[in-house]
């Protein structure tokens, strides 16, 4: 498929090589022989291969990031940082038709979403590059230890946790490392990357990237592999300070377990079964691709999925059928076609579960809209699909799918409580919107919705600035932001007397 491109010269170049891991700043063999073929999923062709890192290769590469936190890397400036992060920046922007044609092979997304990947990454380091020279702790007015305030100065540093172990999935590749490496860069921290198996060269490109910006040896590296041995290995280290992880929320409780060794630092960024909530006031024009999109985007595979959209009765054929129409018309295909919206699912594996999800739709009550088919083509596709008669207790409606599916639900004129109470019922609480033109109404379902984000009038709004992350099975703490910072940072309060 790929060949049937004209790719970049860059890209080309780039599949050609012999991939290996990155440590302290170059390519470096695995101690085992073992490679993973990576293919393209639109057309489940090879793409080329990578390494199978072991516990003794995560071994190595955390002994690489220790040593950097001592070396040049601890001693620069904030100055000498922030130009670091603005370099890198400029290097990635530089790269960007590399980005985006390694986003379309590697992970199928379809072309205008790959394109944002390199200018989605630059953004987050200059964000983060303007946050490095404004860490700083403050000055108490602490009179401990019996003194007087004039006999004692009392304040706090901030300083970096130190050794990251960060483990990325496969459905966003450059941006779901690029929010770990920005973050661990402005901190000073070093960093350990486990790339997802089935979207691993991202992360290989970032970090050549990194080391040619002048990042030094040993403060990315990355270690491809499986989640089982090299992700668990760098999981449950001794020598990893804290563990930041973006996955599905069963390998996220195995994260906690394996992380309680040394008791590092944890933050989790896990699954979600978002809800949509249309009241009748909505302007249907907007609500109705504001509805499809959030479910279709990058073929339902994203987090934030809109995946549990709430009509009021009086609305929901209208929408049903809207939603449905539009499901019908995105063109499916290999994402080089620029007019493809939707691409393939990540691999066989993922289209499988996601028909044998649909194939409970039917039986338990579910009325099917548009969709349920795979579509053309030699790769793992599946079609928008849109179900309406949906029910709480139905699986479509339980279980987050990972797939371009819309399980639809009504509500009709009970008070706001009772319709929050449907949108919450969910073990998730990533990300929620509601559809409406009224301010008390938007007000009210805002405070009520149970997510680390709402939208009015649109879905899943990102934007560094903004704080990101879960409420209950979606995860523990928040990335983006000044509150992103925080988790790679220590408070040490000092007092001195005289
Ligand atoms: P996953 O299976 O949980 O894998 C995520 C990462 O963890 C991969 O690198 C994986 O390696 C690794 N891993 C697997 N088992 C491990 C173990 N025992 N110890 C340590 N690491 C292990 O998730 P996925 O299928 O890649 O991605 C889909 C999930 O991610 C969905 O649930 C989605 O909602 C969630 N997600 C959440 C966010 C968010 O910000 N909240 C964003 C994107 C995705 P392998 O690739 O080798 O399996
Ligand atoms: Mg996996």
């Amino acid at each position: 498929m790929a060949m049937a491109y004209p790719l970049n010269g860059s890209t080309r170049e780039f599949l050609a090589r012999r991939l290996d891991l990155f440590v302290d700043g170059r390519m470096q063999r695995a101690t085992d022989d073992g490679r993973l073929e990576v293919s393209d999923p639109a057309s489940g062709e090879r793409l080329t291969d990578i390494a199978l890192g072991s516990a003794r290769d995560i071994d190595a590469a955390v002994d690489a990031a220790r040593r950097a936190l001592r070396g040049p890397w601890g001693r620069m400036t904030a100055d000498e940082r922030t130009r670091a992060l603005l370099d890198y920046a400029r290097l990635i922007e530089s790269n960007a038709t590399l980005f985006t044609e390694i986003a379309v092979l590697d992970n199928g997304m379809p072309w205008p979403i790959a394109q944002s990947t390199a200018p989605f990454c630059a953004m987050f380091l200059r964000y983060y590059a303007g946050w490095v020279s404004k860490i700083a702790g403050e000055t108490l007015p602490s009179a401990g230890n019996g003194k007087r305030p004039n006999e004692l100065l009392a304040y706090t540093l901030r300083e970096p946790v130190g050794v990251v172990g960060a483990i990325t999935p496969w459905n966003y590749p450059f941006g779901m490392e690029m929010l770990k490496i920005a973050p661990v860069l402005a901190t000073g921290c070093t960093v350990v990357l486990k790339p997802a198996e089935q979207a691993p060269l991202a992360s290989l490109l970032l970090a050549e990237l990194a080391a040619q910006a002048g990042v030094p040896a040993g403060v990315l590296n990355v270690v491809t592999g499986l989640g089982e041995t090299a992700g668990a290995a760098l999981a449950a280290h001794p020598g990893v300070d804290k563990v930041a992880f973006t996955g599905s929320t069963e390998v996220g409780r195995s994260i906690v377990q394996a992380a309680a060794g040394n008791l590092k630092r944890v933050s989790l960024e896990l699954g979600g079964k978002s809800p949509v909530v249309i009241f009748p006031d909505a302007d249907l024009n907007q609500a109705i691709p504001g509805a499809a999109m959030a479910a279709f985007l990058l073929q339902g595979q994203n987090c934030v999925c809109g995946s549990r959209v709430f009509v009021h009765e009086s609305i929901a054929a209208a929408v049903g059928e809207g939603i449905a129409a539009l499901a019908r018309q995105l063109k499916i295909g290999s994402g080089f076609d620029p007019s493809v919206m939707i691409g393939p699912v990540i691999s066989r594996e993922q289209r499988d579960r996601i028909e044998a999800l649909l194939a409970t739709a039917k039986p338990e009550g579910a009325k099917l809209l548009a969709g349920g088919g795979r579509g053309t083509g030699n790769g793992w596709f599946v079609e928008p699909t849109v179900y309406a008669n949906c029910l709480p207790e139905m699986t479509i409606v339980r279980e987050e799918i990972f797939g371009p599916v819309i399980a639809m639900q009504t509500f009709n004129d009970g008070d706001l409580e009772s319709i929050a109470a449907q949108a919450n019922d969910t073990v998730y609480g990533l990300s929620g919107s509601v559809w409406t033109r009224d301010l008390a109404t938007a007000h009210r379902m805002v405070r009520m919705i149970d997510a680390g984000q709402v939208g009015v009038n649109c879905h899943a709004a990102m934007d560094p600035s903004m704080p990101f992350g879960g409420n209950k099975q979606s995860g523990w703490g928040r990335e983006f932001g000044r509150e992103g910072l925080d988790l790679y940072l220590k408070t040490k309060a000092v007092t001195i007397t005289w």
